[in-house]
């Protein structure tokens, strides 16, 4: 499996393409496509690759990482995933996204609630859902075992973690999220692809992130 980050928009959120190369399927974690730049270079990737994208997936429902929902859906026919906690925030976005910098037109588009019950299959891949709400409360975390890779959103950053100061968010929660259900599940060996900034482990955040120690 192949990871290809595409860095977009005025918030700089990491838009992860996850496929293999083999099978030629994929899946779109956070699509942050806004500028027109941008939905050009991964509708590129996407066809020079010759790709099926299978699902989008948001790890959760902050504009920065949902505004390219409705251009993937159209353009690559995918089914849009988010959970259901957080669709408030999607419905809510009118109201915001100028405020945020985004010029709307209209929701981006969710098609299916995404919880722990969900398993999407990539290639050989299976790729789990764990709810590890905080940063707000329908975030969650995409985990492949077999790669032992996590990309989780927003909860946990190299050296960081989300903010918990947005509407639903918690400190509490994020920390409980963080080491009693990511670290539960994903050994000190698994690679974190966070929402934003450089990917690290799961070794390094325990060993330096002043949040967690
Ligand atoms: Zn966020």
């Amino acid at each position: 499996m192949q990871v290809k980050t595409f860095v977009v928009n005025h918030y700089e959120v990491n838009s992860y393409l996850y496929y293999d190369e083999d099978l030629k399927e994929g899946i779109i974690i956070d699509p942050g496509f806004y500028f027109d730049d941008e939905k050009e270079k991964i509708f590129q990737y996407i066809v020079d690759k010759k790709l099926t994208i299978k699902n989008i997936i948001n790890t959760h429902g902050h504009l920065d990482h949902i505004v390219g929902n409705s251009y993937c859906k159209k353009v690559f026919g995918s089914s849009i995933y988010l959970n259901k906690n957080d669709w408030f925030l999607r419905d809510n976005v009118l109201d915001y996204a100028e405020t945020f910098g985004f010029q709307l037109k209209a929701l981006p588009d969710i098609d299916y609630d995404l919880n722990q019950n969900n398993k999407f299959i990539i290639g050989n891949n299976e790729i789990i859902i764990l709810h590890t709400p905080g940063h707000s409360p329908g975030s969650v975390c995409l985990i492949s075992h077999k790669d032992k890779f996590i990309f989780s959103g927003d909860l946990i950053f190299k050296n960081s973690i989300g903010r918990t100061d947005l509407p639903g968010g918690s400190f509490d929660i994020i920390i409980n999220s963080i080491k009693n259900i990511l670290f539960k599940n994903c050994g000190d060996e698994y690679l974190i692809f966070p929402g934003h900034g450089e990917k690290t482990s799961v070794l390094f955040e325990k060993e330096n992130n002043q949040f967690l120690i």
